[in-house]
């Protein structure tokens, strides 16, 4: 089964892109496709760049196209709830839309003529890679070396599952994160493409889970956190993530026999 793995920017897949022996790229919608393996599995790897639409439009061509059977996204967000930090890590139980609004034709929310607002990640992806993320964050030193984690306070991250919002917006000011906080009160993070991608897998009947590291608070500083941690921390964390979920999953060959 080919698995497909998305971010949303360059340096949220390049550490990653770099341990795939033998990929071969394919371009379609000025996007390149990473044909290759990585921890053995058959994967195909891409940039979705950023938003909603570049990621439905991403995650559609990977279903139809690359026939992907699964898709994780992987990347950064900006924290909501009060305890999600700097340096935390994010896996989405469920994702929503915090800017889709067709009321009052449809509850707020909720993507029209589906029924749903909150789309289910995978449990059997998203239990796995919550656990590869527990191992992961008790050993930052070992992942990004002792300055990097006293440069960004990394000392004692912690992994939450739960909500995940995503909209057309970097939210970037603590007046927009708190109307969040209060319309949206179990939101653990919000980013650019998630559910976006939830809806299109949902449609396709295809799993699909999200892990994000937290890159900022979505507040005033959160430019200046975004971009310094982004280039530092999340590529790494990206790829220790991913890579330890695919080295749990049985080989190719075995998962044919089980078909
Ligand atoms: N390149 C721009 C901003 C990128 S947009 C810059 O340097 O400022 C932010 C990207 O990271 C999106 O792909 C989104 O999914 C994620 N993200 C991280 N923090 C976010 C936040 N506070 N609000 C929205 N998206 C966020």
């Amino acid at each position: 089964m080919t698995i497909a793995i998305v971010a949303a920017m360059h340096e949220e897949l390049a550490a990653l892109l770099a341990q795939m022996p033998d990929e071969q790229r394919v371009r379609v919608a000025g996007r390149d496709f990473w044909v290759g393996h990585l921890q053995g599995q058959p994967v195909v790897a891409v940039l979705s760049r950023i938003g909603k639409v570049a990621a439905a439009l991403t995650a559609t061509v990977l279903l139809e196209r690359f026939q992907a059977q699964a898709i994780v996204f992987t990347g950064v967000a900006g924290g909501l709830a009060p305890g999600v930090r700097v340096g935390d890590v994010v896996v989405a139980t469920r994702l929503l839309q915090h800017d889709l609004d067709a009321s009052p034709i449809f509850p707020k929310y909720e993507v029209p003529l589906t029924g749903h607002a909150r789309f289910a990640a995978d449990t059997a992806i998203s239990d796995a890679l919550a656990a590869v993320a527990a191992g992961v964050l008790a050993d930052t030193v070992g992942l990004l070396g002792q300055k990097a984690v006293e440069d960004f306070g990394l000392a004692a991250p912690a992994v939450h599952r739960g909500l995940l919002v995503s909209g057309d917006r970097f939210v970037s000011s603590a007046a927009e994160s708190s109307a969040l906080r209060n319309d949206l009160p179990d939101a653990l993070a919000v980013e650019m493409e998630g559910a976006a991608v939830a809806q299109v897998c949902h449609d396709f009947g295809v799993p699909f889970a999200a892990v994000r590291t937290i890159s900022d608070r979505a507040d005033d500083a959160a430019h200046g956190d975004f971009t310094r941690f982004v280039s530092v921390v999340a590529s790494r964390y990206s790829l220790a993530l991913i890579d330890g979920w695919l080295a749990t999953l049985p080989p190719p060959d075995e998962q044919d026999e089980a078909t």
